[in-house]
């Protein structure tokens, strides 16, 4: 487990369940997470709650509706009574409790998409929960009486977003990944091009450190270099 702390004390915990990151943020005494597992990390994360003393969860911002950040919406509701807070655009799968597929950015994601698209894998499936939708709006500020926006950040999936804490860090999702250095293309995503713009509007928060759903944290001249390789 990682933590950072910005500088008016909000903390930002990382719970790694192996290859997808949950967030905890806690501050002016309160505690909210950011995205929540796959499914079979669920005993995982409980006790990794308790490790850090964590009784209440006022609410959980998912960053999209994958099953990877997803999976554990539906326990965390009906144990803690959290608000499920997701973008109007994805709610109707976490009713259902079904990922939709993203298309493949890269050839082997573009192999896996097939698969996946043809026979509605298992893996893709989590329990569905009823979700308290985030407004449509682009921003939405405060969040939780602390210094925390929640922004749109579509490309991976139309209704991705990101949550700015105290306009230090950013946890965005799958709108960038951290596993293969210096390189944060996610593999699968809708639109490459809304992917890239996003970057540019997380740029434009002025936060230094970008914390994604898979692997480390990435800086901001790492996120420039992409968006200058990337772009026409
Ligand atoms: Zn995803
Ligand atoms: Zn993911």
């Amino acid at each position: 487990m990682n933590t950072w702390i910005t500088k008016n004390g909000i903390r930002i915990h990382r719970i790694i369940c192996l290859y997808a990151n949950v967030y905890v943020v806690t501050g002016h005494g309160h505690c909210f997470l950011v995205d929540t597992g796959p499914v079979a990390f669920q005993r995982f994360l409980a006790r990794q709650l308790r490790r850090l003393g964590i009784t209440r969860i006022l609410g959980v911002i998912l960053t999209h509706t994958h099953y990877d950040h997803a999976g554990n919406a539906a326990f965390l509701q009906k144990k803690f009574g959290s608000m499920i807070m997701v973008h109007p655009a994805e709610a109707r799968y976490l009713k259902k409790g079904l990922s939709s597929v993203p298309g493949g950015i890269s050839v082997f994601a573009r192999v896996m998409e097939r698969l996946a698209s043809g026979i509605e894998p298992k893996m893709l499936k989590f329990s569905p929960c009823e979700p308290d939708a985030l407004p449509a709006s682009k921003i939405h500020k405060p969040f939780f009486d602390m210094p925390v926006t929640v922004m749109a950040t579509p490309g991976h999936s139309p209704g991705s977003v990101s949550v700015v804490v105290d306009r230090e860090i950013v946890l965005v999702g799958d709108c960038m990944f951290g596993v293969i250095p210096k390189k944060i293309l996610p593999p699968f995503g809708d639109d490459v091009g809304q992917i890239i713009s996003s970057w540019q509007q997380l740029l434009a928060t002025g936060c230094h450190t970008f914390l994604p759903g898979h692997g480390f944290g990435v800086s901001r001249p790492t996120v420039k270099k992409n968006i200058l390789s990337l772009s026409p």
